[in-house]
Order: structure tokens, then C-alpha cells, then sequence
């Protein structure tokens, strides 16, 4: 999402502002540090980020410095206090306010800052989409309602808000034109997506249906979606939509039903389980992704044991997971937590030690099969190899020099697992 951010943020100075971009902060006349807030002590990483950039600043006076996302929104005012020579603070949801936001003045003693949650006007706002290869985001919704007892999400991005079914399918139609054949819809929880078009309410199903048939569009993924809302028809779309990945990324967070309450997540392992098997029933060679944390406050042996016993039944695929870290402002704050920090790394090291050999198994055993993959561009370590991407998001690197092939769905023979990515070769039927 944060990527997506940074993304928007620059194609609408691109617009706005004639900016171009350098990798390097020496050469920049504005600097946007796009913040993340959703674990660990994010804020000290961005003042110490920005301790850096004021030596910048030194050299450069007229060098603009922002601070945007998540933190942002987090410490808001605290942040111009503590280091004034920022210029400006916007949050997650009024990044298409930077244009403006930078035009201000230190001397007219306005201060820069708008972290509101404007949400759709910034949807309103956001400039013709490019793409940057065949692969492309579209965010469909921003913001969540859900108010886990431990994420910070609701507070720094605000309430759930849907896009205008109108506007994403345009964005999708003007990516393919620009040669985009695969769409990731993304947001917080995407499958809460709610929208009328033409008397009729559009939930995900609709929107995955319905972009199935714009021309161009070859792959559809969605990320992140909650399991609560695995809906009968988004399960059904798994019959009816080809383009629809084997692939879902489904955070369940814990095994234990008990923890599960605590989070207030409002599902069970055994509904995460069905949704699964449901699922599976049309598309048995689904891969589940997933993320968990450990050691949330009050998590015993016995419910970490339930998480493992979850991660041996779905045998997941690539998943993220992570030690409970408090979030400012959040109710799971206030819950004692008795067990030790290196208690909880330990679990978090017998998880991911498992987590890693589900996914290695998975690798090993797509070799010498056939994959339909997405050719995503010139293989990153060798000019003479093209890269694609199976449908489990897996990379495959295959030796090839025809560069058209680029966006195209090829049979891809998987020649060997390695540690990252999969060695394959063109098949010929
Ligand atoms: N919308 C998704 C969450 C996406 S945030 C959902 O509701 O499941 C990405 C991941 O960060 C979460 O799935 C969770 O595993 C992790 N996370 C969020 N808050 C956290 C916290 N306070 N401590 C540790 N991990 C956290």
C-alpha cells in the first residue's frame, strides 16, 4: 500500500509540479519521507531520517523536506516541533494535496499540515494512472472499520471508504491500453468493497467479474483481504473467473480462537479453515498465504501450538509474520502480557522455521511441472534471461532474448528450486 502510495504521490507532483525524479536525496530540491506506522518504533526511524535530511537542508536552504503516511498522521503537529525544518506533514489520504501543501510558505506562518481523511476526493484527485510494466495496483477502497484490538490502521488511515466502481474500471481500461495485463485490486480489506453502479450494489466479485472482461486483462489478484469477509460469491468467483489467481493471501494472524477474540478478528480458525476448503473445492492447486503475529498479549504455549497446528493443516506458502508490537492509541495496549520478549522470539523463530520449509517444499515440488506464468520484464541478475512470475507469485528466470514477449501468459517449464526464485524454460507444446 505504501509503495502504491509513494507511486501516486509522485505521478501528482509529475502532473502538478513538473518533477522528475533522482535516486539520489543530494540532487533533490524536495524530499518526501512516506511513513509506515503499522509495527515497531517507526517514529524514532523517522527522526533519525530526518536528522540526516537537515544536514541536507544545510547545504541546501532551499531544499523543501515532508513527512508523509502513517507517522505523519500519527505525530502530526509533534513532528514540526521536534524538527522545524520540515516543510511540510500530509497524511495517507491527502497525498494529493502536496502540490498544494508545498506552494505554502514558512514565512506566511500557515503551517503546512493535512492529515485529515478526505478519502474520496483523494480518489477524485488522482491523476491518469502509469504503468510501470505489465503489472500494475489499483486501489479499489482505502481505510478500515474492523478496529482490531491491536492495529493502529482505523487511526492513522481512517474509516473504510469504497472507490467509484466508474473510476476503477476506467484506471484498469487505461493500464491495458498502456500494456498492463495483470491488476492487483489493493486496500486494507479489500472484500469489504461495497459500491452501487446502476441501482445495483458491486461488492469484490463484481469488480473481479467484471474487469475479467475488459480486454487485456489476463491475471487478477487482490490483497489484503479479511477473512471475515470471504463471502459465498467471492468463493464462487474462484468457478467462474479463469483470470482469478490459485493464489490468496488470507491473514489469519493466530490459531487459537481464543487469542482470535482477544484481536477481536470476529472468526474462527474452523471459518478460516471452510473458506479455504470451499475454495479448494474448484481450485485444488490453491496456495495460501498468510501473516501472523506471536506473542500477543496473553498468548500461551498451548495457543501458540494451535497457530503451528494451523500452519501444518493449510501448509501455507510465502507468509509474513511477526512479534506483536503495541501500537499507540490501540485497546491491545491495555492487556496484561506476562510472556518474555525472548519467549515470543523463539516462537516467532519455530514459526517461521516452518513457514520457510512449507515454502521450499512448495518450490521443490513445482519441479519438472509446466506453469503458466506472466512475463514481467529482463531478468534482474542476467540481460540474456527474461523474468516472469507463476501464478503462486513465484520468480522464474528463463533464458530468453526476445523481449516481446514481455506481458504475455507463457508455459513455463520449472527446471529448478532456488532458494528466492525458480530456474525454468520455455515449454514447447
Ligand atoms: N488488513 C489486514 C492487515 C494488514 S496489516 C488484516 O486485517 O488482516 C499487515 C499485517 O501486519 C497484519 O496482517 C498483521 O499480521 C501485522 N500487524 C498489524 N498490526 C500489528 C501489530 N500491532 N503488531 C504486530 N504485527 C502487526
Amino acid at each position: 500500500m505504501n509503495e502504491y502510495d509513494s507511486e501516486k504521490t509522485v505521478d501528482i507532483l509529475k502532473d502538478k509540479k513538473n518533477v522528475t525524479v533522482t535516486d539520489s536525496p543530494e540532487d533533490a530540491d524536495i524530499v518526501l519521507l512516506n511513513t509506515c506506522s503499522i509495527r515497531e518504533k517507526a517514529e524514532a526511524k523517522v527522526y533519525s531520517d530526518l536528522g540526516r535530511l537537515r544536514k541536507l537542508k544545510e547545504k541546501n536552504p532551499n531544499l523543501k523536506i515532508g513527512v508523509g503516511g502513517c507517522v505523519a498522521t500519527q505525530e502530526g503537529k509533534n513532528i514540526m516541533k521536534r524538527a522545524p525544518y520540515v516543510d511540510l506533514i500530509y497524511g495517507p489520504q491527502t497525498l494529493h494535496k502536496v502540490p498544494e501543501l508545498l506552494d505554502i510558505k514558512k514565512e506566511s506562518g500557515i503551517k503546512a499540515i493535512d492529515i485529515t481523511f478526505p478519502i474520496e476526493e483523494k480518489f477524485d484527485s488522482l491523476p491518469s494512472p502509469s504503468s510501470s510494466g505489465p503489472s500494475s495496483f489499483v486501489s479499489i477502497m482505502e481505510g478500515c472499520s474492523k478496529y482490531c484490538s491491536f492495529c493502529v490502521v482505523p487511526y492513522t488511515r481512517g474509516d473504510e471508504v469504497s472507490r467509484k466502481p466508474e473510476q476503477i474500471f476506467d484506471e484498469i481500461a487505461r493500464l491495458v491500453e498502456q500494456g498492463v495485463s495483470e491488476i492487483t485490486f489493493i486496500g486494507q480489506n479489500v472484500n469489504s468493497y461495497m459500491m452501487p453502479l446502476n441501482g445495483r450494489m458491486l461488492r469484490l466479485s463484481d469488480l473481479i467479474e467484471i474487469s475479467s472482461h475488459i480486454e487485456g486483462v489476463k491475471r487478477i489478484r487482490y490483497t489484503t483481504s479479511h477473512p471475515l469477509d470471504m463471502t459465498d460469491d467471492l468463493i464462487d468467483v474462484y468457478k467462474s473467473v479463469p483470470q482469478l489467481v490459485s493464489q490468496l493471501h488470507l491473514p489469519v494472524q493466530s490459531g487459537s480462537n481464543a487469542i482470535l477474540q482477544k484481536m477481536k478478528r470476529n472468526y474462527t480458525t474452523e471459518h478460516f479453515i471452510d473458506v479455504v476448503t470451499r475454495i479448494k473445492k474448484t481450485r485444488p492447486d490453491l496456495r495460501v498465504s498468510s501473516d501472523f503475529i506471536v506473542g500477543f498479549p496473553g498468548e500461551t504455549k498451548e495457543d501458540f501450538d494451535l497457530t503451528m497446528e494451523l500452519v501444518n493443516l493449510i501448509e501455507f506458502d510465502s507468509s509474513f509474520s511477526f512479534i506483536y508490537s503495541p501500537r499507540p492509541g490501540t485497546p491491545a495496549t491495555k492487556l496484561n502480557d506476562p510472556v518474555s520478549l525472548n519467549e515470543k522470539k523463539e516462537r516467532l523463530s519455530i514459526l517461521q522455521a516452518t513457514l520457510n520449509s512449507f515454502h521450499h517444499e512448495h518450490s521443490v515440488q513445482m519441479e519438472g511441472g509446466i506453469e503458466r506464468c506472466l512475463v514481467t520484464g529482463i531478468a534482474k541478475k542476467s540481460p540474456d534471461q527474461l523474468q516472469a512470475r507463476t501464478e503462486c507469485n513465484r520468480v522464474v528466470n528463463f533464458d530468453f532474448t526476445n523481449s516481446d514477449l514481455i506481458g504475455n501468459l507463457i508455459d513455463i517449464k520449472i527446471e529448478k528450486a532456488l532458494a528466492n526464485s525458480l530456474l525454468g524454460s520455455i515449454h514447447k507444446n
